[in-house]
């Protein structure tokens, strides 16, 4: 668990604005900000967020929330994550308890174990002449090889005795260096150049294994461990983020020897999967870093496969205002080669001048070998594009792509809908127009609640009118709200996260987005506490004087003279 006053900290440090100014640009409206909504699809702006209320909301689809909301949303990011990555930019350091329990962390031994092995890899590089000179073929130097950390797993069983004095410790086979069968354990990677693996962080959770000669596999990497995930790691993400940054874009090539060749080269913003096609959490990962994603792959049959695999996984991952394009090589090409035959510039104006869009690709992917002037042909596309096109949640690119595809089968844009064809959906599906509830005294009170918790106690719970549609929740926020203490309004509905007052304290929220900042709410609040206990004597003086005068007991009757007299 994230410590919630540590949450309160962090939402008083960071500015809504600022965060989502930088993904969504804002316009300043009045007292609060607009822009269209990045989570439906809309001409004329309904996305507000207010600086004085940290708090965001459409009034098109409903969408709401505090920055760290706005990040979860946007970025597709868990909690734990969205909260490291608002105190990463305001520089917060996270609380150690915090980290430790949200997942379970693997021991300390792994880490030391790949991190030792990546040293001792790096030892054997300097002494083994053949393995300098296979990199040297491949045309990268030194200092290459000393920037990606670059080794060599010696041509033997079990090499990493001389690194560990016990080689039977449960860590070498967790963190994936050796294999174990019935009678011995080895070492997994002998005689291959080693590429150790990063995370984020520059940790090393793995490693990728090349061979020199013509050994098999080419490649070889640490299979899965409680370190290394191959569905979510990048080769060459830690070393590349600033270059990443500087170019405002990345390159996602197929394999390690392209990303070093690259960079030796001096194009140092290029990734690469590992052993694994590119996935949607590789793309959410890289279009945090960058607004522009161009996936280089080899020219031959199994890099346009790659490329296939790579933009059927990308659909789910798309952004309005994010750019995914593909660069083909001529066949029996790849970076690596491409590169080291026409140099960095060449290498740049490819990359400038000979991608494809995504869109692009998938429309002519789809419409290879079919014949479009026939029906047969058409229908084919249309039953082709149908899955793919649903995968897509960008909302304006999907409805653009939608268009060309129905162009091409010549069908109107909304026949494809008729046709099951769901409409593109933004990521917050389905999109509902805001019913604002009606106003009420309570949901009035509960407003000004939210803005001053401490205040709640002025409030008696026999006073609220059980015909208010508000009665049955309000008592619930007025427990809660004491027991809370008095945060801000967003470390409140962060707060009310997955709480049954979730929604309630988010329309409050956005009931306040419209109040102007010079409103007095403590004389609303007096005023608001004087109006409920009015009501609440008028109804108890007609309920009293409706009965009949005998079934009244003493202090009835006296409170009816008392609620009469004044
Ligand atoms: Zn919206």
């Amino acid at each position: 668990m994230i410590p919630r006053d540590f949450i309160d900290t962090l939402l008083a440090r960071v500015d809504i604005v600022d965060v989502i100014d930088r993904r969504v640009s804002l316009k300043k409206a009045g007292q609060n900000y607009q822009a269209c909504c990045p989570f439906h699809n809309e001409k004329t702006p309904s996305f507000t967020v207010s600086p004085t209320k940290q708090f965001y909301h459409c009034f098109g689809c409903g969408a709401h929330g505090t920055a760290l909301g706005f990040l979860m949303e946007y970025e597709h990011m868990s909690f734990p994550d969205a909260v490291a990555a608002l105190a990463q930019d305001v520089g917060l350091p996270i609380p150690e308890s915090a980290q430790e329990s949200d997942r379970p962390k693997p021991p300390p031994a792994l880490w030391d174990a790949l991190e030792q092995a990546a040293q001792f890899y790096r030892q054997q590089l300097k002494s083994s002449p053949r393995a300098i000179d296979y990199l040297k073929q491949r045309g990268l130097t030194g200092t290459i090889a000393a920037r990606y950390g670059m080794g060599y797993a010696p041509d033997d069983w079990s090499p990493l005795k001389q690194v560990f004095s016990d080689y039977s410790a449960d860590a070498l086979a967790a963190s994936g260096l050796v294999i174990d069968n019935e009678r011995s354990r080895y070492d997994r990677f002998r005689d291959r150049i080693m590429f150790p693996i990063k995370n984020i962080k520059g940790q090393i959770v793995g490693f990728g294994g090349r061979v020199l000669d013509k050994g098999e596999p080419k490649y070889l990497n640490s299979p899965e461990t409680p370190l290394f995930h191959k569905g979510s790691e990048l080769y060459g993400l830690f070393e590349a983020r600033a270059a990443i940054k500087a170019a405002g874009r990345a390159i996602v090539v197929e394999g390690y020897m392209d990303v070093v060749a690259l960079a030796q080269h001096g194009v140092e913003f290029s990734v690469a999967a590992l052993g694994t096609a590119t996935t949607p959490i590789h793309v959410r990962t890289l279009l945090r870093h960058t607004d522009r994603l161009i996936y280089a792959f080899d020219g031959d049959n199994a890099g346009r496969k790659a490329a296939w695999r790579a933009l059927e996984n990308s659909l789910e991952a798309l952004q309005d205002g994010k750019e995914i394009s593909f660069l083909f090589l001529p066949e029996g090409e790849d970076p690596d080669s491409t590169i080291r035959a026409h140099g960095q510039a060449a290498f740049l104006r490819l990359l400038d001048n000979d991608t494809l869009p995504l869109s692009a690709f998938l429309v002519r992917e789809l419409a290879s070998g079919l014949k479009l002037d026939t029906q047969e042909g058409r229908a084919s596309l249309l039953k082709q594009a149908k899955p793919l096109l649903e995968k897509i949640t960008a909302p304006m690119l999907g409805s653009l792509i939608q268009r060309q595809i129905a162009e091409l089968a010549h069908v109107p844009a909304n026949e494809l809908t008729q046709m099951g064809v769901k409409p593109t959906i933004a990521r917050r599906a389905p999109p509902r127009p805001t019913r604002r509830p009606a106003p009420s005294r309570l949901r009035s009170l509960a407003r000004m609640m939210l803005l001053n918790p401490q205040r709640v106690a002025e409030v008696d719970q026999a006073w609220l009118d059980a015909n208010d549609p508000l009665f049955e929740h309000l008592a619930d926020l007025m427990t809660w709200l004491r027991d809370i203490g008095s945060p801000s309004l967003p470390s409140l509905a962060e707060a009310a996260r997955g709480s049954t007052l979730e929604s309630l304290v988010n329309e409050l929220m956005t009931d306040l987005l419209d109040k102007d900042d010079s409103w007095d709410w403590n004389a609303e609040f007096d005023g608001a506490v004087r109006q409920l206990h009015d009501d609440w004597r008028r109804r108890r003086q007609q309920d009293l004087a409706a009965r009949p005068l005998n079934s009244l007991s003493a202090s009835e009757r006296q409170e009816l003279v008392d609620l009469a007299r004044s």
